[in-house]
Order: structure tokens, then C-alpha cells, then sequence
């Protein structure tokens, strides 16, 4: 197992949701955090991550930073979705090489599974069949930091691992209701219904489809776990192994939010995929399997949420 003790950790990406929840979780660990926002350096710039990585030195990486967006923004812009990710992952991980980082921790997401991948979805079918065309522009990149990882180990005998979150939310969420996910949205969307007293509120599609969700603090708990204790070329799945349909969703969280409203089922919205659900048994398997109940994780996001809001 890898000690953090005294290490000098960089998570990029600390302003998004995963990069923050990570830097949260770091503070009980005994080692110094290290951060570098947009305006320190352009992580799509080789000579300004090389001279930034060789100046710092950081003995582990957390590589929360990526660009990321929804179903609208993948589709309209892919050169971005491809393209920087695979400048920021590629980046990184020589700049990482040069200066000898012990321990890299690669993220990706469940995107990068085959659309038809036998479900609950294990590692073991990666590259077994066609991507999801809309995002595969992220997926693409997501895939290559993955192999970009196993390649450093092969070669350089790095000890860098990935791992794969299921779909998360929590503090930092996106509740802009064109660009968000459905937690999120049905969240905003039930709370300004109590505040306006509406009695209908609108879930998309027929309410059947299923979905596992992870709190974003959970995750960066596994994080730190997987970096003190997982050292292989596969990437980990990391997932709460619960399912929940869009309905059940929507109906907890109008008891977190506090307000009884009739669901009104669009069907005009695309249901997507019917079931989405990661197989976390490796990491259960190596002993964490502590991801919070739903309706707890929901009300925790319900109060930063509010928070947000009376700040402004
Ligand atoms: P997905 O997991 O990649 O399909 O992405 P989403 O989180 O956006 O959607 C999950 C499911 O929730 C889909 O069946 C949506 O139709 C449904 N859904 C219901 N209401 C909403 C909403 O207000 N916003 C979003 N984004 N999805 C919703």
C-alpha cells in the first residue's frame, strides 16, 4: 500500500465538482494539497504544464481536470471534447513522467463503455462494441487516458492507476436546467416549485429508465482509498452498486425538498439509455463499500444547493 503521509498531492481540476470534493477529503489526510487554476497555466499548453510540473514537483496527481459537458455540448463541439482532453491528459502525464510522479490517479466516467455493454457494466467490456455516438468525442479521450496510464506502467514500470465514477453529484453540482443531469435538475426544478407553489412539476421521459448515482464526497472518499491501496494496469469502477428509476428519483426528492407535487411525464424528452448501472464489485471486493444512502447524499446537495442560493 502507498503511504500519503508528507506527500505533495496536485489535484487538477480543483474548481469542478470531483476536483473539489477530492481537495475536501485530502484536508484529513497528513500531506499538503496542491492546486493551480486556469489563470497559473493553460493545461492545454505543453511548455506551460512542463515548466509548472517541474517547478512543483508533486509526488501524486489527481487528474479531475477535463473538459466536460452534456449530451448538447458533446455533440456540437467535438473537436473540443477530443481534442482537449486527449492535449490535457497527454500533457500531464509527460510533464508527470519528467518529474517522476509516484502516483497517478486517471478519472474517467461510465461513458467509455460500449452502448450495449452487458449490464451492471465491468471493466472487462471496454472495446467490446460501439460507443454511444453522442459522446463519443469525450469517451474517445477518456479511453486513450486509460491506456495512456497502462502504457507509462508497461513501459516505465509507473505505479499510475484510473479509475471510472458512475453518474455523481453533490456540492459544486450544475443546476442549469438545459446542461444538467437529472439529479440536479429535478432537484432546482422541485425547489422552485415549493417556492412558487406549483403543483405540477415536469420530469422528462416516462420515469422508468434506471440509474445509479454516487455522491461526489463518496467518491473522493474511494479516490483516496484506491490511491493508499490499488495498484494495477485496469481501471476501477466506482459506483454505489444501487439503481433507482427517474421516478423513484423524483419522488425522493420531493420528500428531501419538502414539497408534494404532481409528476408530469414528458414524453417528448428522450428516456436514453433504459439502464445504467456500473458492476463496483472489484472495489467493494477490495474493501470500500461505503457509499451514503441516497435520500442522505440528496439532502446534503439540497443543503449546499440553498446555501448557493442565499449567497448569490
Ligand atoms: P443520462 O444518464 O446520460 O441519460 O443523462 P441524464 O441524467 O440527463 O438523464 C437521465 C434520465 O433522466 C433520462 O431518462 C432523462 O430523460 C431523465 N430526466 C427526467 N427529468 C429530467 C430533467 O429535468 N433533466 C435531465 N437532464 N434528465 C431528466
Amino acid at each position: 500500500s502507498y503511504d500519503v503521509t508528507g506527500k505533495r498531492i496536485w489535484v487538477a481540476g480543483h474548481r469542478g465538482m470531483v476536483g473539489g470534493a477530492v481537495v475536501r477529503r485530502l484536508a484529513s489526510e497528513d500531506c499538503e494539497v496542491v492546486t493551480a487554476g486556469r489563470e497559473v497555466m493553460d493545461l492545454t499548453r505543453q511548455a506551460e504544464v512542463d515548466d509548472w510540473m517541474a517547478e512543483t514537483r508533486p509526488d501524486v496527481i489527481v487528474m479531475a481536470a477535463a473538459r466536460v459537458g452534456g449530451i448538447l455540448a458533446n455533440d456540437t463541439h467535438p473537436v473540443d471534447f477530443l481534442q482537449d482532453n486527449l492535449l490535457i491528459e497527454t500533457n500531464i502525464a509527460r510533464a508527470a513522467h519528467a518529474a517522476d510522479v509516484e502516483r497517478f490517479l486517471f478519472l474517467g466516467s461510465s461513458c467509455i463503455y460500449p452502448k450495449m455493454a452487458p449490464q451492471p457494466m465491468a471493466e472487462d467490456s471496454l472495446l467490446t462494441g460501439p460507443l454511444e455516438p453522442t459522446n463519443e468525442w469525450y469517451a474517445i479521450a477518456k479511453i486513450a487516458g486509460i491506456k495512456l496510464m497502462q502504457a507509462y506502467r508497461k513501459q516505465y514500470g509507473r505505479d499510475w492507476i484510473s479509475a471510472m465514477p458512475t453518474n455523481l453529484y453533490g456540492p459544486g453540482d450544475n443546476y442549469d436546467l438545459e446542461s444538467s443531469h437529472v439529479l440536479p435538475a429535478l432537484l432546482r426544478k422541485f425547489h422552485e416549485a415549493k417556492e412558487s407553489g406549483a403543483e405540477r412539476v415536469e420530469v422528462w421521459g416516462s420515469g422508468t429508465p434506471l440509474r445509479e448515482f454516487l455522491h461526489c464526497d463518496d467518491l473522493a472518499d474511494a479516490l483516496v482509498f484506491l490511491l493508499k491501496e490499488y495498484s494495477g494496469a485496469e481501471h476501477v469502477n466506482v459506483g454505489s452498486g444501487v439503481e433507482v428509476s427517474i421516478r423513484e428519483l423524483a419522488e425522493t426528492i420531493a420528500r428531501v425538498v419538502g414539497y408534494e407535487a404532481e409528476l408530469v411525464f414528458d414524453a417528448t424528452k428522450p428516456d436514453g439509455t433504459p439502464r445504467k448501472l456500473m458492476d463496483s464489485g472489484r472495489l467493494h471486493a477490495m474493501g470500500w463499500n461505503r457509499a451514503r444512502p441516497l435520500e442522505e447524499g440528496i439532502r446534503d446537495a439540497y443543503a449546499h444547493f440553498l446555501a448557493g442560493e442565499a449567497r448569490g
